[in-house]
């Protein structure tokens, strides 16, 4: 008999990590012989490397879906670019190292559609991920990011290692971090809602609302997660998103909000705040390849499931 497989997840308790560990439940006896470990903070900081190995000591996994990550919106990732870069190269160095030293069989790291080159070609695809400078809003997250395709090769070309990564787009979904300030945008317009509803004031959003974004559901996400540790068999990184079409305005995320809430109040643009990159339109070709029966939660549903993910979870909610 074969040894027990064990996948663990690095940043289990967050947005993407949740949305796994729902979709494994839901697969019920279907990955019954298989173990799933879904990490937190609390279990040791993966900014350290001795309690990196501690944890891989501790586990012995075979498998890991690396999430763990400073993550943050627009206006985070402009605010503290040193720690977007420290802290990620850190957690990326040591979770590497730890499954090369601890021999574990199959790494998927995260990537981000928004540490592509600023000035581009469009679609984007998996081909372009350095070839040139990131926007600068986010280069501290995005050159920590790249590195992780970086090392992921170096480790292959040396030791053999199969580590691969995947390229999410802007996710959104229950779990989510819902902080005003620090949030990516979708949950800081359902928080920004949830306030302007309850104190009746306008609904602010931040820039003109022109930019252009895709938007994947963490509970589709983690199906394509869980597809790419089965099946995907390359270590080049690959596209996991919605459809070109799919692409939405700033300014279409905040009316599909205030529908699904149903705000009823006033929406305002502030002009003053930055847009950041204008748009990162990626090519799913790649994946639709791969997995032609791909389907999608419509947005409108999606959406609507996270704002009242963020209601009825409101006193514990990261926000
Ligand atoms: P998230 O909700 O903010 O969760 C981050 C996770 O990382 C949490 O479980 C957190 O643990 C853990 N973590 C952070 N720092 C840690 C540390 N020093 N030691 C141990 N654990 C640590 O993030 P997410 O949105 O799920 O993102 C998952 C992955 O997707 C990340 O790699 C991110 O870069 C990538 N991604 C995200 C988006 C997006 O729109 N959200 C888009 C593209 C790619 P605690 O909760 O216990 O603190
Ligand atoms: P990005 O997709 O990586 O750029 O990150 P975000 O998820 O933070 O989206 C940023 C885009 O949404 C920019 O065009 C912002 O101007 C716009 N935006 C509008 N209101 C907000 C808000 O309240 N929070 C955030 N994070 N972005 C907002």
């Amino acid at each position: 008999m074969s040894a027990q497989k064990v996948v663990m997840v690095t940043g289990g308790t967050g947005l993407v990590g949740k949305g796994i560990e729902a979709y494994i439940q839901q697969q019920g006896d279907a990955r019954k012989d298989e173990q799933w470990v879904y990490l937190r903070s609390a279990d040791g900081d993966l900014r350290s490397l001795e309690q990196t190995q501690a944890i891989f000591r501790k586990y012995k996994p075979t498998h890991v879906i690396h999430l763990a990550a400073r993550v943050g919106g627009l206006f985070s990732n402009m605010k503290y670019k040193v720690e977007f870069f420290r802290e990620n190269i850190a957690i990326n160095d040591n979770i590497l190292a730890c499954c090369h030293e601890f021999k574990v069989v199959k790494c998927v790291s995260c990537l981000s559609t928004c540490i592509f080159p600023d000035k581009t070609t469009y679609p984007i695809d998996e081909t372009m991920v350095h070839n040139g400078p990131p926007h600068f809003s986010n280069e501290g997250y995005a050159y920590a990011k790249r590195m992780i395709d970086v090392l992921s090769r170096a480790y292959n070309a040396q030791h053999g290692c199969k580590f691969t990564t995947v390229i999410p787009t802007n996710i959104y979904g229950p779990h989510d971090n819902y902080h005003l300030a620090d949030s990516h945008v979708i949950p800081g317009l359902i928080h920004k809602t949830y306030n302007a509803m309850k104190d009746n004031t306008d609904l602010v959003i931040y820039g003109t609302g022109k930019p252009l974004r895709q938007f994947v559901y963490s509970l589709d996400l983690a199906k394509l997660f869980v597809w790419v540790l089965d099946k995907y068999e390359e270590l080049d990184p690959i596209i996991l998103s919605v459809d070109e079409a799919d692409e939405v305005s700033i300014a279409d995320v905040a009316h599909t909000i205030a529908e699904a809430m149903n705000f009823q109040g006033k929406i305002v643009f502030d002009t003053s705040k930055a847009d950041g990159q204008f748009k990162k339109t990626a090519s799913n070709k790649k994946l639709r390849s791969l997995y032609p029966d791909l389907t999608f939660t419509p947005m409108k549903e999606a959406v609507k499931v996270s704002a009242q993910w963020f209601i009825d979870n409101y006193a514990t909610a990261r926000k």
